[in-house]
């Protein structure tokens, strides 16, 4: 079985999961994410949000507007956003809204811990050249030793992670939901051009996409049991 079979098997598993369901963490199961074995830039996000939920497509709301609008300054076209990546995040179903009414509900640790191995098995086959990590949730997961770093630290820089195929570039950037107060620094906002100065450069030595990404998915074999993981 190749790459992409062994992915779309994955993605018909991840489709099916109601692991947090069945623990009670949420009324329902809709796993979001998007992208084929070609899309190997990598979009690591914290859970999907509202419009995401509704509509199945990742990024559809205002934190995906502006996360197109610091990508096409990278010199990405803004049309071909959803061709150019592979979609995930740490839990992959709409959390609900935070009890705050401000932003959605942070996934909880276990949340996470219970789709950790739809994380690792997506990336384990999709085999990015390069990451971005949006939000401190997903950086810390992406980068578990920078976590003593401020996100100050982190944005504007490139990081690396040993994904077992060599070090890849991981680009670290605050989560553009707008929720928090970070962005609204604009000293923080220059980290950002900064970020985008440093994504445009590593543009040059990452893939094309070789896939239609929209193109429907047919489920093939079964993907092996939770014990065989
Ligand atoms: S968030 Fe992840 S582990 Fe939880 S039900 Fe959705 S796909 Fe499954």
């Amino acid at each position: 079985m190749n790459r992409d079979q062994q992915l779309n098997r994955l993605q018909c598993h991840i489709r099916s999961c109601t692991r947090c369901v069945e623990a009670g963490h949420l009324p329902v199961a809709n796993p979001i994410f998007r992208g084929r074995a070609g899309n190997r830039n990598l979009i690591v996000g914290q859970a999907p949000g509202p419009r995401a939920h509704l509509s199945g497509v990742p990024w559809s709301g205002a934190s995906g507007t502006l996360l197109r609008k610091w990508f096409a300054t990278a010199g990405f076209d803004p049309e071909r956003f959803l061709d150019d990546w592979y979609f995930t995040s740490l839990t992959k179903c709409f959390p609900g809204k935070a009890i705050s009414g401000s932003g959605d509900r942070v996934p909880s640790a276990r949340e996470r811990a219970l789709c950790r191995s739809h994380l690792d098995a997506e990336i384990r086959l999709v085999q990015p050249r390069l990451v971005v990590a949006l939000g401190r949730l997903a950086i810390d997961a992406i980068l578990p030793e920078a976590k003593s770093l401020t996100l100050k630290g982190l944005v504007g820089s490139i990081q690396t992670v040993d994904l077992g195929y060599g070090p890849v570039p991981v680009i670290p950037l605050p989560h553009p939901s707008g929720v928090g107060r970070w962005l609204n620094a604009p000293a923080n906002r220059a980290l950002v051009e900064r970020a985008m100065v440093q994504l445009k450069h590593l543009r040059q030595d990452i893939c094309e996409p070789t896939v239609d990404p929209a193109a429907p998915v047919r489920c093939m074999a079964a993907w092996p049991t939770a014990s065989q993981e």
